[in-house]
């Protein structure tokens, strides 16, 4: 059994599942949203989604599936270090991406304004949607059916709109408040792995290079400690031992600083931390001010380079061109989605959006692809 601090979060004392069910035999009720999550048809799509590239570019690429595992190890790390809950954490870490649209944060962004008069799109909320409902699984409840404290930790933002119809969970958006250290630390755990991933993959396909990364701090002075360490040291493994330390160093200090800020608020209990007014994991200002320097180095350099804005130009027009078809006349969609459509068509079209949003938001990026040239490509079987 894992030793769990008093401020984290305690299986047997999780604010349950939204439909009841007997506790588990041999697991914690986390060890059990866990397993669940794994197998979830939702988790089996993440291979096929990217983030900032897409699929077929080459077997390397971080994609959905390895940046959420990637997330799950920095995080687990850290939490056990911490004494947090592990299995919470790696419940969290594995399903904080599942209600990703295809063609990461632009095809998000299209879904988004296409959804603009039914209730917009919200990827945290997506993600929520697909373990509280989407997910066909069990034969007494919609979903995954999972407690509360991981739920939590899914929908790391809300609108208050949105909010307002989701219950206990939505609460703290509506009145304030934190969410888990838990889910606090996989969320910073996110930005971490992404971070150093995309400086990863942004070299390997030479959208950005070794030179230009020298101007942020965080690249530069772990690329110096190895130029002097191995000065004949090139390519790609001076590259990863630069990353290496540059994740180490991130962790380092995440735990170093929020130790100590969790020690200086005296906070006791989970509910503790919940109504304390700010995060309590945190980076020094130091090390916030870098990270923050290496997300505006990667927003100008990588995710606005030509080549990959391009791909979101594409992404753009092949979701909204589905989106639209779909909406002009929902026959045309999969025969299950039919009954669903049918009705709510009648009732409203904003409910047929919905069925709409969910069935693109559940694509992988090949399926959208495939799916365009069925809709859109006389040639092309149907
Ligand atoms: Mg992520």
């Amino acid at each position: 059994m894992q030793k769990l601090a008093p401020y984290s979060a305690h299986s047997e004392q999780s604010k349950g599942r939204l439909y009841k069910e007997s506790s588990p035999t041999y697991r914690s009720e986390f060890q059990r949203d866990r397993d669940r999550i794994i197998h979830s048809a939702a988790f089996r799509r993440l291979e096929y989604k990217t983030q900032v590239f897409v699929n077929h570019e080459g077997d390397l690429f971080r994609t959905r599936l390895t940046h959420s595992i990637e997330v799950a190890q920095i995080a687990r790390s850290i939490a056990r270090e911490m004494d947090f809950n592990e299995d919470l954490t790696e419940a969290i870490s594995l399903a904080h991406d599942l209600g990703h649209t295809p063609f990461g944060h632009s095809g998000q962004d299209t879904l988004n304004a296409c959804m603009k008069d039914f209730g917009g799109f919200e990827h945290n909320l997506q993600s929520l949607r697909m373990v509280d409902q989407l997910e066909q699984k069990y034969a007494e409840f919609p979903g995954i059916n999972l407690t509360f404290e991981t739920r939590e930790g899914i929908l790391k933002h809300c609108s208050k709109k949105n909010a307002r119809d989701l219950g206990d969970v939505g609460q703290r958006f509506l009145e304030g408040g934190q969410p888990s250290l838990e889910a606090q630390l996989t969320n910073i755990a996110d930005s971490i792995a992404y971070n150093n991933h995309d400086v990863d993959d942004g070299l390997r396909c030479e959208l950005i290079t070794v030179e230009q990364l020298r101007e942020t701090r965080l690249f530069a002075r772990q690329c110096e400690t190895v130029s002097k360490l191995y000065p004949q040291l090139d390519g790609r493994r001076m590259i990863n031992e630069t990353v290496r330390r540059m994740i180490n160093h991130l962790v380092v200090d995440l735990i170093e600083t929020s130790r100590q800020a969790l020690l200086d608020s005296g906070v006791r209990d989970i509910d503790e931390v919940r109504s304390y007014g700010r995060p309590l994991l945190m980076h020094s200002d130091e090390v916030a001010k870098d990270s923050l320097e290496l997300k505006q180095f990667l927003r100008q350099n990588l995710y606005q380079h030509y080549r990959v804005l391009r791909m979101s130009k594409k992404a753009e027009r092949v979701i909204s061109k589905m989106f639209h078809a779909f909406m002009d006349d929902y026959r045309i969609l999969p025969t299950q989605y039919h009954a669903l459509s049918s009705e709510m068509a009648g009732d409203s079209e904003s409910a047929l959006a919905r069925v709409v949003a969910d069935y693109i938001a559940g694509m992988t990026d090949r399926f959208a692809m495939t799916e365009y040239r069925r809709l859109f490509e006389p040639g092309e079987l149907t």
